[in-house]
């Protein structure tokens, strides 16, 4: 028989959403007519900006004519789209990232776990806790871990709790370790990093040969001027860092699918012989092989984000979330509830009130309101007693929701 790969089975019972989907279909078989309110998974609501709709109305066109149909395009992505990321993205806030270095996946959820395929299995990696699951997961699944303890650490990770002691923003280490995941704005705490701390962080990275990997799938939701939306705003970042970007939320492409990855060239990784190897080569050489690019229709759906118009209905979408998340804070502070996060960010943190455990609190919340969260506790140990509101849903069903939370106060 096949054996299997056994790092699998150190997976902790389920990723988180699978059973929160549990006690909702047990609770909506018992109360078939409960009005449930989703605020849970972080998925978008809202339909795609016209812009990217009918550039990729257009991109359909465009494959239905012989003289313009595509066929396997380049596994980094159409120049096109890479030079208006480079451009936009990045240089125009003066991080010098050229197009050679930017990579357009499917997702920065694949990214993320892809990109262990080119580094080391001796590296010691950092996390926050609570973290974004994934991060921890595709290093349980890569064999990087060892077994995980009864809250779900697992042994040979590095964890940096994060809470409201610390204003949600990990200290930095005294012990060496040589990657680093840092997610700003934070997916689960809605937490920001001011420009000092990241260049803390690259400081660390630099003295200690470190790679950081900056996921900055939510930098669209940044409106404070001072805070930098991408870890190329600091000082040396192009050697220490990899950067995970995605049209997911900004764009509303979750079911779309595109993203990207900056892999800067000056970027070096070390080969057991000792010897200095450029990063970008790696991750060129991984995509090319295990990678067909991302669809054209896609990516001319993308590009349509940079269009005059695509700015402005991103950016209308993305004004829409924030009050969302501006709505839910108000309310649930009126509520009598501690609240964190949903500033420059989609998420809303919020301490559960009278000492309850996260999945207390999501009990009592469906129960009473009909409405579903996010347990703290499923993103880390360190996330019990917290639990996450997401603002991606309709005007109507925040309003509802937060109307039925403040009518049994806490
Ligand atoms: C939503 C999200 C992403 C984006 O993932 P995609 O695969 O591009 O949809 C990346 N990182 C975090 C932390 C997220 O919450």
């Amino acid at each position: 028989m096949a054996t299997i790969n056994d790092n699998y089975l150190k997976l902790k019972a389920g990723y988180l959403f699978p059973e929160i989907a549990r006690r909702v279909k047990a609770f909506a078989e018992v109360n078939p007519d409960a009005p449930i309110i989703k605020l849970g998974i972080g998925d978008v609501t809202e339909p795609l900006p016209e812009a990217c709709r009918s550039a990729m109305i257009q991109a359909v066109e465009d494959m239905g004519d012989r003289s313009t149909f595509k066929g396997y395009g380049p596994e980094q992505g159409y120049l096109w789209l890479r030079e208006k990321i480079a451009q936009h993205d990045f240089q125009a806030r003066g991080c010098d990232i050229d197009a050679s270095e930017i990579f357009v996946s499917d997702g920065s959820k694949c990214d993320c776990g892809n990109i262990l395929d080119i580094l080391g299995d001796d590296n010691k990696i950092a996390v926050t806790d609570p973290v974004y699951p994934v991060y921890v997961d595709t290093n349980v699944m890569a064999g990087r871990t060892g077994e995980a303890n009864d809250k779900g650490e697992y042994d040979g990770l590095v964890y940096l709790p994060i809470s409201a002691d610390n204003d949600f923003i990990a200290q930095i280490p005294s012990e060496k370790v040589d990657l680093i995941y840092l997610c700003f704005p934070n997916n689960p705490t809605g937490a920001t990093a001011t420009k000092e701390y990241l260049q803390a962080w690259v400081n660390y990275a630099q003295e200690n040969n470190s790679l950081i990997l900056f996921d900055a799938a939510y930098e669209a939701f940044i409106t404070d001027p001072e805070i930098p939306h991408s870890i190329y705003e600091i000082e040396g970042a192009k050697n220490c860092a990899i950067e995970f970007r995605s049209f997911s939320k900004n764009a509303g492409f979750t079911g779309t699918r595109c993203a990207l990855t900056v892999v800067p060239k000056t970027l070096m990784g070390k080969a057991k012989d000792g010897s200095d190897v450029e990063i970008w080569k790696l991750w060129n050489r991984r995509q090319s092989t295990k990678f067909n690019g991302v669809s054209y229709i896609v990516q001319r759906g993308a590009e349509a984000v940079y269009s005059e118009a695509g700015q402005a209905q991103t950016k209308a979408l993305i004004s829409f979330y924030l009050e969302n998340a501006k709505i839910i804070r108000e309310q649930l502070t009126a509520a009598g509830l501690k609240v964190y996060g949903g500033v420059n960010a989609p998420y809303v943190w919020v301490k559960t009130p009278n000492g309850l455990s996260s999945w207390d609190f999501f009990d009592k919340l469906l129960q009473n309101a009909n409405v579903v969260g996010t347990p703290g506790s499923g993103f880390g140990a360190a996330g019990e007693g917290y639990f996450r509101i997401s603002a991606f849903n309709s005007r109507e069903n925040v309003n509802e929701a937060m109307s039925r939370i403040t009518a049994n106060p806490y």
